[in-house]
């Protein structure tokens, strides 16, 4: 491959970045254009809602970098507040709009990338368009739900899922009345209900209205504020909304250019991230990926798989012979609320048995360190494997009153690789305590 490669990556954030810093690292010479239609490139979506109930502070320290530091550091061309309209795929060039000024120009490529990532889920329900109902994904999304939040009282979050869940605790910090709306009968729908009640019981003991097993219907203005029906016909007012009910991949430009995509409307890639195009590569919540336990395709909107793709991606441009296939996804997350945390990785039970899946389960509740020595919290562990080859399906954990020196984490992720084999139980188990004790980092 040519060192004076022109690379063109679509999408500035996790995986654009990380693909587009990666490539500096593989190539000297290398012309790297990273295209983003915001104002921002690299930013910290996961400290998004810890600006909004001020435990993040700083603004600026979300913008992990910036145009110019980029160009300082890695000599790459970042033109924000672009976006890429058009690929024509046998010209290879990219056609690209000025948000500013509306100028058209094609930008031509010997490589590109996609990562263009995904939008929150906006269902048409009567009186979506009100503006009090916001999504959060961008700065500039934390930007008007802070400013929204300064003058409400009641707040509506729907969604217990894993920024749901965030952005409730957050209100609650800012002394909001909360209702956190989620229309199954559980918070964290990945895992099982059980593994739920400790965060449940912690929401509930800092005042979050909870009302589960419940739809939003629609919204309607009322005497200066905004009623919000459910599917149970319950109707709560709120004065601001944050819907955070999942995302849909950002796809069109690639619909548009032919390439093939999943059934969800996802990028589909090789175990390379190879799109069905070999000079078009795609990375991050816009792409398939493999289902680590069944192999089957599924989609892990997370920033450390978005990381690793546009990682892999670079790597397969630059070094095509020496890159290893990524090995399937396992949606590994983690979650704090208030002081309970919550950390996932693998097939919840529930998902297994709706699948007619043959598993054997067991729950560990214990403490975090020997029972004697001051300070042990509660845990409780439970973890699915396959009787017939111990293949491990599952591993999740929850702790009550999380604090101490591990809560210096702030990625939220829970690193337990569910391709141990029961057999290394001890090992996962260790994991486990090294989540738990001092390995998060
Ligand atoms: C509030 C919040 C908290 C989160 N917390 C966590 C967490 O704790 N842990 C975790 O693992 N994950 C977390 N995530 C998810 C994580 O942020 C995403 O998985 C990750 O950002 C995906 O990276 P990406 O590069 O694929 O997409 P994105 O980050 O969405 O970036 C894609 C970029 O592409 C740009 N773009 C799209 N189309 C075009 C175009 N045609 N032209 C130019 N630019 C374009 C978009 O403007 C966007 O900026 C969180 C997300 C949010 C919103």
């Amino acid at each position: 491959m040519s060192s004076s490669l022109r690379l063109v990556i679509i999408g500035g954030v996790a995986a654009g970045a990380s693909a587009a810093a990666r490539a500096r690292r593989l190539s000297e010479t290398a012309q790297i254009t990273l295209i983003e239609r915001g104002p921002d490139v690299s930013f910290a979506n996961c400290g998004l809602p810890y600006f909004v109930g001020g435990e993040i502070t700083d603004r600026s320290s979300l913008a992990l970098q910036t145009p110019q530091t980029l160009k300082a550091m890695l000599n790459l061309d970042v033109r924000t507040g672009t976006e890429a309209v058009e690929i024509d795929r046998t010209g290879k060039r990219v056609q690209l709009r000025s948000l500013a000024s509306g100028a058209i120009e094609w930008l031509s490529y010997d490589k590109l990338v996609l990562a263009p990532g995904a939008s929150p889920l906006r269902p048409p329900l009567p009186g979506i368009d009100d503006p009090r109902i916001l999504t959060l994904r961008s700065l500039q999304d934390m930007d008007r739900i802070k400013a929204a939040a300064a003058s409400a009282q009641n707040v509506i979050v729907i969604g217990a899922g894993f920024i749901g869940l965030e952005m409730a605790e957050q209100f609650v910090h800012l002394k909001k009345t909360v209702t956190l709306v989620e229309m199954l009968d559980q918070l964290l729908p990945p895992l099982d209900k059980p593994m739920t009640l400790f965060m449940e019981d912690e929401l509930k003991r800092h005042g979050v209205g909870l009302a589960l097993g419940d739809a939003i219907a629609g919204f309607s203005p009322a005497s200066g504020a905004l009623a919000c029906q459910l599917k149970s016909g319950r109707s709560i007012a709120a004065d601001l909304v944050v819907l955070a009910i999942g995302v849909r991949p950002d796809t069109a430009l690639a619909r548009a250019a032919g390439l093939e995509l999943g059934t969800r409307g996802h990028i589909r890639v090789d175990a390379f991230m190879r799109t069905n195009d070999p000079d078009i590569y795609a990375a991050g919540d816009a792409i398939e990926v493999r289902d680590f336990v069944t192999g089957d395709a599924t989609a892990v909107p997370l920033g450390g798989p978005a990381n690793r793709q546009g990682r892999a991606a670079a790597d397969h441009i630059f070094r095509p012979t020496e890159t290893k296939p990524l090995p399937g996804a396992l949606g590994t997350a983690i979650v704090r609320a208030f002081g309970v945390a919550a950390g996932l990785t693998g097939w919840s039970e529930k998902r297994l048995r709706a699948a007619g899946r043959t598993y054997r389960t067991v729950t560990v509740n214990d403490n975090h360190h020997a029972g004697y020595y001051p300070g042990a919290l509660p845990i409780i562990l439970k973890l699915l494997w396959d009787p017939a080859d111990g293949r491990i399906l599952r591993g999740a954990g929850q702790r009550p009153r999380w604090r101490g020196q591990t809560y210096r984490c702030n990625r939220r992720r829970y690193h337990w690789r569910a391709h141990y084999r029961r057999s290394s139980a001890t090992r996962t188990v260790l994991c486990a305590t090294i989540w738990f004790g001092q390995g998060y980092r």
